[in-house]
């Protein structure tokens, strides 16, 4: 176990530390400690509640009080705390229970263990195991919990909460919630609370400035910010175009909606990770401001880049042919169609309905600017690309589409630590499959270490040599076409096709 939580009794600390000396339990005072203990350790880039299954046992208080927002935050039941976390922490393998329940709650725990000890036993949980939590009707519970249903009941914030993270339970919660007239307004007690913003730190002497400077130019490294770094640009750019457009949003809610964001992309992920949240819409954004002589609103350039920092939010960082074969129970779901591209969807209209209503009266233009984001389907895009092209949305789908493969248009230096991150994500999808046919081969497989990628691409390559032969099979089949149309349609466009076609030389002299 990494962590384990005894909230609101230094006594509980005492008594768990003896009850699992083998665990690392915390005290922490309030509930509003906690949350900001969690997006501290979020923030610093520690990756331990989705790596290891954890614990909070929640002393509730004896009175409950809602003079001031903090001490209304710090009155809610263990039930709710419960939802909460779910809520704002959605990819957390971390359960809440109370201290009558701590001791059947470990045991839990340790019984579940096995489905998170590596990165692929993690993967394909996430992906393919179909407990979706204790009111499912026809979900096969038996494998992961083993309490029974009448347990829930009585217990309902209990060791089984189903805080073992699955696609499944994930889809299973924001369908219940929204299908939940009255949603318990989690977001609003916690922005009312805490000030996130004292939360984000960038290193010391990186004015305002020097964040516009480098959001506002092709050359963008998102690899070069750090987690609080990626939410203040994402806050500056966002906060920026809200205003513009007249969609208000204070800071604060602006601030927990990038927290729950960032908490609701897998960290461990080596590409599709909030990293490439970011970059996407910065690129969109960018694509936008190129193009703005072809918008009559601000509301289209707020929304796509809203989009595009939802767009693959939740991503397993595997693909749609691994979730329909072995068919996962979310693929199902989907009838096999777009499976990621709905699933992020649903997902991030959950997160907008409780973070910025507003936003939702233009759901369709957030729905299916993602929904282009499928890979699937760009030929279509790239087929129907002409003259009426400027017309919305289609507009809007092409740029988000542009911007989500633009890695192959950045200058080469960024474009090759891309490149190494998606060919690292498609290796350990390889050894995932054979995983799953228990095919010994797998066992080779070694999660690539976290260390910063080198800025030579020539070092970079030494490592990683297969990268001119895959980036040159990418840009044939499916960025040429569409830079290059692009381009075409659009003559302010046309340095993306230039930078592609200088990239794809360089990679051409590699073979
Ligand atoms: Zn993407």
């Amino acid at each position: 176990m990494s962590m384990l939580f005894a909230v609101n009794s230094p006594e509980l600390s005492t008594k768990l530390v003896s009850q699992f000396p083998d665990s690392n339990v915390v005290h922490v005072p309030c509930v509003a400690d906690l949350l900001l203990r969690l997006y501290a350790n979020r923030l610093s880039g520690s990756n331990t509640y989705e790596r290891n299954l954890s614990l909070v046992v929640y002393q509730e208080p004896a009175s409950t009080s809602s003079a001031t927002p903090e001490s209304a935050l710090n009155s809610i039941s263990a039930e709710e705390l419960s939802c909460l976390i779910q809520k704002q922490f959605p990819c957390f393998s971390l359960s809440v229970t109370t201290p009558a329940n701590a001791l059947e709650a470990v045991g839990g725990l340790n019984t579940r263990r096995t489905m998170y000890s590596t990165r692929l036993n993690r993967v394909s949980t996430w992906m393919y195991n179909d407990y979706a939590g204790p009111d499912q009707p026809g979900v096969n519970d038996s494998e992961t919990c083993a309490h029974s249903k009448s347990d829930h009941k009585s217990h309902p914030a209990s060791s089984c909460s189903s805080n073992v993270y699955t696609m499944l339970s994930h889809l299973t919660k924001v369908r219940r919630s929204s299908a939940c007239n009255q949603r318990k307004p989690y977001s609003k007690m916690i922005s009312s609370a805490l000030d996130l913003r004292s939360l984000i730190h960038v290193p010391r002497g990186n004015t305002d400035k020097y964040y516009w400077d480098f959001l506002s130019t092709w050359d963008f490294c998102a690899m070069r910010l750090n987690t609080s770094e990626l939410v203040w640009c994402s806050y500056l750019i966002l906060g920026k175009l809200a205003r513009d457009a007249g969609f208000e949003v204070s800071d604060n809610e602006l601030f927990l909606l990038l927290l729950t964001l960032e908490a609701s992309y897998h960290q461990g992920n080596k590409f599709h990770n909030f990293r490439h949240a970011v970059d996407v819409m910065q690129a969109t954004w960018q694509l936008c401001c190129r193009l703005n002589s072809h918008f009559d609103s601000n509301a289209s350039v707020l929304l796509v880049c809203v989009a595009a920092i939802g767009h693959d939010v939740g991503h397993p960082g595997t693909n749609n042919a691994l979730m329909c074969d072995p068919l996962s129970p979310i693929a199902k779901l989907y009838q096999k169609k777009s499976v990621l591209e709905n699933f992020h969807t649903e997902i991030f209209s959950d997160i907008l309905r409780d973070h910025w209503p507003r936003i939702l009266e233009k759901q369709s233009v957030i729905s299916d600017t993602i929904l282009a984001t499928d890979m699937a389907l760009h030929s279509q895009y790239v087929d129907q690309m002409d003259t009426s092209s400027s017309k919305h949305p289609t507009l809007l789908s092409l740029i988000i589409k542009a911007a989500d493969i633009s890695n192959v248009t950045r200058p080469l230096h960024i474009s090759t630590k891309w490149a190494v991150l998606i060919t690292c994500e498609f290796n350990e999808c390889a050894a995932l499959l054979k995983f799953l046919q228990k095919d010994d081969g797998y066992e080779n497989y070694m999660p690539e270490c976290d260390d910063p990628l080198p800025d030579c691409v020539e070092s970079m390559l030494i490592k990683y040599p297969s990268i001119p032969k895959g980036q040159l099979l990418f840009i044939n089949a499916f960025a040429e076409s569409l830079f290059a149309g692009l381009g075409d349609c659009f003559h302010e466009l046309k340095f993306l096709h230039n930078n592609v076609q200088e990239n794809k030389k360089f990679w051409e002299g590699k073979m």
